[in-house]
């Protein structure tokens, strides 16, 4: 291949990519978007539920509930604490009942009101847009009121700035780390020297290195790049879905400029407010696009330029596909329909998965080796493993006893493991010992039995197991 079409070839691509990232420069480079802030009324009300969601984010893992934390991720305990309540991992079922739960919740707030998860309360978004983008415009300052930056920062103001981002990310790593090791746990481990918790303080200081990152560098290529939701958004939107539109019918043809009475342009003056001011980096006016994370920003822009050369404001607004085609609102259809219905048995399925435990949880499991041994006596004897779960709040004594069949001897190896702390989790020992006539004579060597595990409050679990022995 000649360099002449090596270069056409070049060329075209970089005109190609142009189009198709709004975060590259024609030559590939990265194109550094430096976004004008609207601060019209939706960015009044987004600023108030971002700074809500900040205040909340770090307050959640000082919170108790009947001394419990509100939200605790303990991954070395392997539990998790939501709302005081603390589940284990044999509460697979509850986990995945809400589980399910937040994925059918997100496809059906997504199917109603589009995007406004992406604008208005991912974490992304959010510190991005009310805390690190505010933090440039103190370093850089603007041209007028919440204009374009000024200039490209440069020495002491860009250390400054630098340094306030490590601060800030340092504080949110920590507020992070808390979640899953609890807010105790993380005091003593910051008044110690980071060698004596190693692996903590390089969980902390690689949280804050890959949040130095995002916020820093990658910036709003999270969103457009690597977000899997984003991705997912165009199957998960109808045209009836709540989206940030522009209004072509009423809009176009754009033209610069007062309208004369006999001029037939449509109400777009084309000032290019509504893409200086964008995040990502895009032009609303070319339809729905995935980069779109419905941060309302041009909304703002454009309802301002409205008001001041005299037209309706809404040219950009809160819309969806079929309302910009003049098609009808429907609200209910098949997925608004179909998604509440599915939440609502997830919902029946995790409430009933819940009221199923009481205070203990009593499994039993076989020990390991040949099914059953003859002991000097002459007896059989069968190993198990008891898992024991605290579910209550107070200290619990449970007692044990097979209550079928007869004549069966239970034999605590480790009788001071029955007694648990709240959230207490133990494997128990236990061995069984019965006469050989007990499972003789069935065909099968084996014997149907009941062990019955009871704690101080009259609750009790009745476990169905089965006794091997000689046939
Ligand atoms: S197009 Fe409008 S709503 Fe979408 S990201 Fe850009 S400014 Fe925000
Ligand atoms: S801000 Fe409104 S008037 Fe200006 S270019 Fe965008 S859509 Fe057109």
């Amino acid at each position: 291949m000649s360099n002449h079409q090596t270069d056409s070839i070049h060329e075209e691509w970089a005109a190609a990519a142009d189009d198709v990232l709004s975060t590259m420069e024609a030559d590939g480079s990265r194109r550094w978007l430096r976004p004008r802030l609207s601060m019209g009324q939706w960015w009044k009300k987004r600023r108030v539920v971002a700074y809500l969601l900040m205040v909340v984010f770090v307050l959640i893992p000082h919170l108790r509930i009947g001394g419990k934390p509100v939200v605790l991720m303990d991954l070395v305990s392997r539990q998790l604490t939501v709302l005081g309540k603390t589940f284990y991992p044999t509460d697979s079922l509850i986990l995945a009942f809400g589980m399910l739960a937040v994925f059918i919740s997100i496809v059906l707030v997504t199917a109603i009101a589009g995007r406004a998860w992406c604008g208005w309360a991912c974490p992304q978004t959010v510190y991005m847009e009310f805390l690190f983008r505010p933090i440039d415009r103190f370093f850089e300052g603007t041209v007028g009121r919440g204009g374009k930056p000024k200039a490209d920062m440069g020495g002491l103001r860009s250390i400054g700035r630098i340094i306030v981002y490590l601060l800030l990310c340092m504080f949110l790593a920590h507020t992070f780390l808390a979640y899953f090791v609890g807010t105790d746990r993380l005091a003593e481990w910051v008044r110690t020297s980071p060698l004596e918790n190693p692996s903590a303080f390089l969980v902390m200081a690689g949280v804050t290195a890959l949040m130095m990152f995002d916020f820093l560098y990658f910036r709003e290529q999270m969103c457009t790049l690597a977000c899997p939701y984003g991705r997912f958004q165009s199957v998960m939107l109808d045209e009836q879905s709540k989206i940030v539109a522009y209004d072509p019918v009423r809009g176009e043809p754009r033209a610069k400029g007062k309208r004369p009475a006999a001029n037939p342009a449509g109400d777009c003056v084309d000032c290019h407010q509504c893409v200086v001011v964008c995040p990502t980096g895009i032009d609303i006016r070319d339809g729905l696009q995935m980069e779109c994370v419905n941060c309302t920003q041009c909304i703002d822009a454009c309802d301002n330029v409205m008001e001041r050369v005299g037209l309706p404001k809404g040219l950009i607004r809160y819309s969806s596909q079929d309302e910009i085609a003049r098609k009808p609102r429907q609200l209910f259809r098949a997925r608004t329909i179909a998604y509440p219905l599915l939440l609502l048995a997830v919902l029946s399925g995790f409430a009933w998965a819940i009221g199923s435990k009481v205070g203990f949880d009593a499994r039993l499991l076989r020990g390991n080796g040949a099914p059953f041994s003859i002991t000097a006596t002459g007896q059989v004897n069968n190993s198990f493993k008891l898992r024991l779960v605290n579910r209550s709040s107070e200290p619990q004594q449970y007692t044990l006893t097979v209550s079928k069949p007869e004549g069966v001897t239970l034999d605590v190896l480790e009788e001071q493991l029955l007694s648990l702390d709240p959230g207490g989790n133990v494997l128990v020992p236990l061995n069984m010992e019965f006469a050989p006539i007990v499972t003789r004579g069935s065909g099968s060597g084996s014997k149907s039995a009941t062990l019955v595990v009871e704690d101080g409050q009259e609750r009790r679990h009745e476990l169905a197991f089965t006794l091997l022995g000689p046939r």
